[in-house]
């Protein structure tokens, strides 16, 4: 049995790392690198290392790209449950300058055809399942039915509204009991659903008792999370989900770390979290962000996204 099933996207990313990014008409020299990514591919892969046994609903193409999820998903131990699609595998193009900015190109290709069905059509997937999670890079038909399903099997209905410019509908978001955006995703719903506008670079600087009013107004009845980088994360509960914590809202700071990449440092303290509320929802959730805070800071140490994601024993004997 699973205990988190991850519903989302797999891409094969092509990396390009250049001085500069390339301007419009230029022809520039970069360093090139390919490998398994996809926000859905990623949290699977730091759920899976922080410790639970997990579960991967995602779309692939019958071709070499469907192929390279198999392989990296099975050395993880991953359940995948992956539909076959006659569009070919989802691919990222992304340049990332001398700065580590980036700039990124998608093509969705079979992650735009994961539907609802996909996730309905293995009921004992979601036995025993505790924490589903599920992000927008795949369709919001899929997304929804992900949360319903999590729902309806006494699961936790986890979402990461990623990226920041996906459409969500107010009806998507009260499907959740957790909602997990950064900054920019943050002030992106808040805007659209709440119409009050914030710049992402402020909403760290916000005073807690600001924030806490923000994330009701956006989430009435589930708990916000909103990643802060390498400040940490922010935490909203509704009275009602408390979640074993005492307070209402709080901030729980981020590890202290030398950070060289933090390319999918938001995936994994998503799936960190997914993991760590999986192993022990009885525990204050407040414990579990301190772990997926330990879990993304550790990350940040390595190159990459999937490959970066370290393992629970050495989350365990970096902080104990
Ligand atoms: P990305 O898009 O790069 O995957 P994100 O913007 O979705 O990341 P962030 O809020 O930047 O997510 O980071 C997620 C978590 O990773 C933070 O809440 C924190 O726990 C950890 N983290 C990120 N950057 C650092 C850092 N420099 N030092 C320590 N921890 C970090």
């Amino acid at each position: 049995m699973n205990s988190v099933i991850v519903v989302g996207s797999f891409n094969v990313d092509h990396v390009w790392r250049c001085a500069d990014l390339p301007a419009v008409g230029a022809t520039i020299a970069g360093q090139y690198a390919t490998g398994p990514g996809g926000k859905g591919f990623n949290q699977a892969v730091a759920a899976a290392r922080a410790g639970a046994r997990t579960a991967f609903v995602c779309a692939l193409g019958d071709d070499a790209g469907g192929r390279l999820a198999r392989e990296p998903a099975a050395a993880d131990g991953i359940d995948l449950r992956a539909e076959a699609s006659g569009q070919p595998t989802g691919t990222a193009g992304i340049y990332v300058d001398a700065r580590g900015r980036n700039t990124i190109v998608i093509g969705a290709g079979a992650n735009g055809t994961l539907g609802a069905a996909h996730v309905t059509a293995a009921p004992e997937l979601l036995r025993g399942a505790r924490v589903v999670l599920a992000q927008l890079e795949s369709p919001p038909a899929a997304v929804e039915a992900a949360l319903a399903a999590a729902r309806e099997a006494g699961a936790t209905a986890m979402l990461n509204p990623a990226p920041a410019n996906a459409p969500t509908s107010a009806g998507l978001l009260r499907l959740a009991d957790i909602v997990t955006p950064n900054e920019t995703e943050f002030a992106a719903l808040l805007s659209r659903h709440v119409g009050e506008r914030v710049e992402p670079e402020a909403v760290a600087a916000l005073d807690g008792a600001s924030l806490h009013a923000a994330c009701r107004k956006l989430l009435p009845h589930g708990t916000v999370v909103v990643t802060l980088g390498a400040v940490g994360a922010f935490v909203s509960h509704a009275e009602e989900d408390l979640r074993g914590d005492a307070q209402t809202y709080y901030r729980v700071a981020a590890e202290s770390v030398s950070a060289s990449d933090t390319t999918g440092a938001g995936d994994a303290f998503n799936g960190a979290l997914a993991a760590a509320l999986a192993r022990a929802p009885e525990q204050p959730f407040a414990t579990h962000v301190r772990y997926a805070n330990r879990f993304a800071a550790l990350s940040t140490e390595r190159p990459g996204a999937a490959p970066a994601m370290p393992r629970h024993d050495e989350v365990m004997a970096r902080f104990g």
